[in-house]
């Protein structure tokens, strides 16, 4: 009878060891500073329209991974992460799974590796709050500052994320913006107005980031049997991230395209 009691009390422990990955890059250069160790967890609350990684979206999908490992691979990249780099959890959205990145980011922090979360800012509670404790910078993901026209491209109101992001201004925690620019969708200048009048406040947004929109996902829609939402919407003209570029230049320190 011990026995199974044993054996069911380490079952128990190994289930609160793992994290429910889709991807894992070794070799990050897009999701935070210098080479990043990118880790890419499964789930996430928003549909958004124009998702490279529809795949993420499934909470019961992806593949579980024993945290220890997971450390154990990050330290083995340590050598790498000059000029800041680290470690960078991404998804999905990363905060459904934050009372399990506590215990990475701990471990993380204990060897000195550099922590990025890169969220769109839906999730709060105290294990996010715990998380962000650990956390050296955020990649806040604003997906439209107009209320509607966020529901229209994640399916869900941007309240959340701009609370979030009240939070981070209020604990001064140092943060990126990104913003994917999809013609027609998300680069009307006054809502990168209302954007930037939005966070031109924060102290704490060190750069903004302007992700071109791809359609680098459009087959994976296809592959999963639903139909891509913004099928025949043109990629970026040079002259349109140019023109948000300037735009978004008069109300951060720092703006770059990505
Ligand atoms: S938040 Fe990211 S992972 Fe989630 S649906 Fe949007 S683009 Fe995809």
């Amino acid at each position: 009878m011990s026995n199974v009691k044993t054996l069911l009390f380490s079952e128990k422990e190994v289930k609160r060891d793992l994290l429910n990955i889709h991807s894992i890059e070794s070799f990050g250069t897009f999701d935070g500073p210098g080479i990043r160790y990118v880790l890419f967890l499964q789930g996430c609350p928003f549909k958004c329209l124009y998702c490279a990684n529809p795949d993420t979206m499934k909470f019961e999908d992806g593949k579980e991974y024993r945290i220890a490992d997971v450390v154990k691979e990050a330290m083995n990249m340590k050598s790498y992460y000059t000029n800041g780099g680290g470690v960078t959890v991404s998804g999905g959205e990363p905060c459904c799974q934050a009372k399990k990145l506590i215990s990475l980011f701990e471990q993380l922090k204990i060897e000195g590796i550099h922590t990025a979360l890169d969220t769109n800012g839906h999730v709060m509670n105290q294990y996010v709050k715990n998380l962000l404790e650990l956390t050296d910078l955020v990649l806040l993901d604003v997906k439209h500052i107009n209320d509607s026209m966020h529901e229209i491209v994640t399916g869900k109101s941007n309240h959340k994320t701009l609370e979030f992001a009240n939070y981070l201004r209020e604990i001064e925690k140092p943060t990126w913006l990104r913003y994917v620019l999809v013609p027609g969708l998300t680069d009307k200048p006054e809502h990168l107005h209302e954007l930037g009048e939005y966070f031109k406040d924060f102290k704490n947004v060190e750069k903004l980031e302007i992700q071109p929109y791809h359609t680098l996902g459009e087959h994976k829609w296809e592959h999963l049997g639903m139909d891509y939402p913004l099928k025949g919407t043109p990629v970026n003209t040079k002259d349109q991230l140019d023109k948000a570029k300037e735009i978004f230049e008069q109300y951060f320190k720092e703006v770059v395209v990505n």
